[in-house]
């Protein structure tokens, strides 16, 4: 199969579809990839490094949707992009189509094939090309709230670790799952006191066994929150209702009782956030303060670094891509439902109930 893998155009996105080392795997299986110029660059690829996996470098997006069969690529295809696919043709990439009707519209019109990352799933109920990005944004959390700690970003100056003779900082870590669990293992394995809360009781039996003593747990309600939050330096916010808005976990009226230079870290705010303080916030200015209390809300964390996160997210995607690209996109689904689960646009149809639901529009 001809696979295509173009610059991804959307403002601030630096990962690619395909690394270098997917590509060889791809011609390795006897498929043929192009690639367009400069895609891998925000990410650290060249294209000397495409060419030396068997792939091959094109000029211009154009030619790539226009020539390839399987459009490999990480966000929602933009406008432009849109125009450019048509029927016959496979998506495969992120494309979060619930809040998007513009974008739904397009693709049903374009009678493209539209396989998306974020509804593949697993055998063990997880989203298996999700959890990667999950991953990245909770070892970042306390990366991102350490440097927001420092006196000169408006922090209380305190160090994670602390040093022999002073104590640690205190960090709290609201929701348990993927991004939770690697906040949490940062936060412990730079030195902090780390309490974990979530509503799930197997969740936190799961991570008390997973670290014994280096963190603490507590199941999560308001009570227990509040006590917690007024002692904390650092707060990062990862809890998930799937399909919802998160919950607002800390009022604007309980910043007054924290420590003033005190950090929350809200990773959820890609749905809305579970501070009532917090707004999105971008790569380029990260942070605000809001009464004294120090807010980090930026909605793609892993943005800040492409290439670990590009290198996350295909290692997850290429099975996937070979599947697809091996058996042709109806075969692949038909042999595994997990990958079925992804379809979301199909020759002019919508096929998944929940984005259907989300528009009112029939599936
Ligand atoms: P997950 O489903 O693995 O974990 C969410 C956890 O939150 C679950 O364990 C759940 O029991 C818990 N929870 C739900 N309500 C709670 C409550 N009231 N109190 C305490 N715990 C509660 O989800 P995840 O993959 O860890 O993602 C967490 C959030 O991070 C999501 O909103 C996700 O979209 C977001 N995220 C953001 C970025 C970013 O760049 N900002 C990147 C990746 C993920």
């Amino acid at each position: 199969m001809l696979i295509g893998c173009p610059k991804e155009i959307k403002p601030q996105e630096f990962r690619v579809g395909m690394t270098p080392d997917t590509v060889r795997e791809a011609v390795h299986h006897g498929h043929s990839v192009l690639v367009e110029t400069g895609a891998g660059e925000g990410a650290g690829f060249a294209d000397a490094d495409y060419v030396d996996a068997g792939g091959e470098i094109v000029a211009t997006a154009e030619e790539v949707f226009e020539r390839a069969e399987l459009i490999v690529k990480v966000k929602e295809p933009q406008p432009v992009e849109r125009k450019r696919l048509r029927a016959g043709q496979v998506l495969f990439t992120y494309l979060h189509l619930a809040p998007d009707p513009e974008q739904t519209r397009d693709l049903i019109a374009s009678g493209v094939t539209a396989i998306a990352y974020e509804t593949v799933t697993d055998a063990q109920g997880g989203l298996p090309l999700l959890a990667p990005m999950s991953e990245v944004a909770g070892k970042l959390a306390p990366q991102m709230g350490a440097w927001a700690l420092e006196k000169v970003n408006g922090g209380r100056g305190v160090l994670l670790g602390g040093v022999p003779g002073v104590a640690p900082a205190r960090v709290v870590v609201i929701g348990g799952g993927v991004v939770g669990t690697n906040a949490a293992r940062v936060a412990a394995g730079m030195g902090a006191e780390v309490t974990v809360l979530d509503r799930s009781i197997p969740r936190l039996r799961h991570l008390d066994e997973a670290f014994g003593g280096r963190l603490r747990t507590r199941h999560s309600n308001r009570a227990v929150t509040a006590e917690l939050v007024q002692t904390a330096d650092l707060v990062i916010g990862a809890v998930l209702i799937p399909g919802a808005a998160a919950p607002k976990l800390v009022s604007r009226a309980q910043l007054a009782d924290m420590k003033p230079g005190a950090v929350l870290v809200d990773v959820a705010i890609d749905q809305g956030g579970c501070f009532e303080t917090s707004r999105p916030t971008t790569h380029a200015d990260p942070i605000f303060v809001v009464d004294g209390i120090v807010h980090y809300c930026v909605a793609n964390m892993p943005g800040a670094v492409p290439r670990t996160s590009t290198i996350a997210l295909t290692n997850a995607t290429l099975p996937f891509i070979l599947a697809i690209a091996d058996k042709g996109w109806r075969k692949a689904c038909e042999d595994d439902p997990h990958l079925l689960d992804g379809l979301n646009v199909h020759a002019g149809h919508l096929t998944n109930y929940e984005v259907g639901k989300a528009q009112g529009l029939d599936v």
